[in-house]
């Protein structure tokens, strides 16, 4: 039997997996009451359908994982789109030739000209080295500092010249008046919701699930029980946690708080999302599920986003310090896996990976073992 921790993407696609095309039985566990990971979805006092780890919008240009996902549910055209607030006026985002205009009252309309005024306005730094660099490289100062040095010192706790600048490299800048937020060939939302779309995937009879079960409470069962001796174990939740008696240190995280808010409105923002970089908001952004789900209601839930130090681990830190302590863990995690232990997901690999790099990421590792 295969032990699986953690019902996330990662989880759930290497039991599906293991079952379906290997044949083999799977015991998927999670300390959490409900499957899905930080895509769990669910409805409401108000019946609106909302996430509850933060808003998810599915996006790829992997033909195999778009193919995939069909298998378990049936999926909604969405494009995302995204506003901030700034100087009063509403923008896109990425930075277009749009932003400029209403930010500066210039009229581009070209792409020749928004390549001038970029030209004009970035700094030629040709390999950043930290997200300020990034950005100034990017975007230039005055966009800078109105649309991304304010967000990311709420969002990090830090000023962009100490993040890594993989962080806002993140952001990408349009020539062309494209708006939607992601350019990926396929971009859509379960109709019936992420925790839906994970019932499916392990709704198999060789898959079988316990809820509110921790990891480290399996060693208290019988040396006898099959959870005890696995023949492997998917270990999706965080590396350090897993090595936590080798006392070699926590790896950094960023957490959000959200804070949901129903009101008696069928529609309340002009975009699912809209950012606030102002430093004098306390949050980051507030975005409405209903404009992606297409939900139909005369209510709306919006949630704001509150970026913390403490709390559920979302986004790894990529500091040199962090980064560094990761090698070691992965080293030990490379030990283990001859004991037929394998580590796998944003948490076990201390990476930021999108939902469709998740799925292919623990298709690859089911690759690899078949
Ligand atoms: P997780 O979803 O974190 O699943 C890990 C599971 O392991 C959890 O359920 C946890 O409870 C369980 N677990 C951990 N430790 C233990 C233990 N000791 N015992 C038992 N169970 C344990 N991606 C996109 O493509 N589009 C988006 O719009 C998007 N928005 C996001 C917004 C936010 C705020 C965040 C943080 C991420 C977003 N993502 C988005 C990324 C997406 O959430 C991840 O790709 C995905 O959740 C990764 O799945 P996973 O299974 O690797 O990890
Ligand atoms: N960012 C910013 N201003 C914005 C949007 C993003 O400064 O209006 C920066 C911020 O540092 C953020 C990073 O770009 O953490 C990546 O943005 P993205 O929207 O991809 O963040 P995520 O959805 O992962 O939270």
């Amino acid at each position: 039997m295969n032990l699986v921790v953690g019902a996330g993407i990662s989880g759930c696609t290497i039991a599906r997996e293991l079952a379906e095309r290997l044949g083999e039985e799977v015991l998927v566990i999670d300390k959490r009451d409900h499957i899905g990971g930080n895509c769990y979805d669910y409805y409401d006092d108000a019946g609106i359908l909302v996430p509850k780890y933060g808003p998810h919008f599915f996006h790829t240009n992997d033909s195999r994982v778009w193919e995939y996902v069909q298998g378990f549910s049936s999926w909604r055209p969405y494009e995302h789109r995204v506003l901030s607030l700034v100087d009063g006026r509403l923008v896109p985002v990425p930075v277009n030739p749009t932003t400029v205009n209403r930010l500066f009252g210039t009229d581009i309309r070209t792409e020749d000209q928004m390549r001038t005024w970029l030209g004009e306005n970035t700094e030629p730094i040709t390999h950043p080295q930290n997200s300020e660099q990034a950005a100034l490289a990017r975007v230039g100062r005055v966009l800078y500092e109105k649309m991304f040095r304010n967000y990311t010192k709420k969002q990090w706790e830090m000023e962009p010249a100490e993040l890594a600048p993989e962080v806002m490299n993140r952001i990408p800048v349009r020539t062309t008046r494209e708006d939607r937020y992601f350019t990926d060939t396929y971009q859509a939302m379960p109709t019936r919701g992420y925790t839906a779309l994970f019932q499916t995937m392990l709704d198999h009879p060789l898959i079988s699930l316990e809820l509110n079960r921790d990891y480290r409470q399996l060693a208290s069962r019988p040396s006898s029980s099959p959870a005890r001796n696995p023949s492997r174990i998917f270990f999706t939740g965080r590396i350090d946690r897993y090595f936590h008696d080798r006392n070699i240190g926590d790896l950094q995280y960023r957490s959000l708080e959200f804070l949901h808010e129903t009101l008696d409105t069928p529609r309340l923002q002009e975009a699912a999302t809209i950012n606030y970089p102002s430093p004098e908001v306390p949050w980051t952004r507030i975005t409405e599920p209903k404009l992606a789900t297409g939900q139909e209601s005369p209510k709306t839930t919006i949630i704001k986003e509150f970026p913390r130090s403490q709390g559920e681990p979302y986004y790894p830190v990529f500091s040199p310090g962090n980064l560094q302590l990761f090698e070691q863990y992965r080293s030990l995690a490379a030990s283990e896996q001859k004991k037929g232990v394998f580590f796998v997901g944003r948490l076990a690999e201390y990476k930021y990976f999108n939902m469709d790099q998740a799925f292919a990421n623990a298709l690859a590792l089911t690759d690899r073992i078949r």
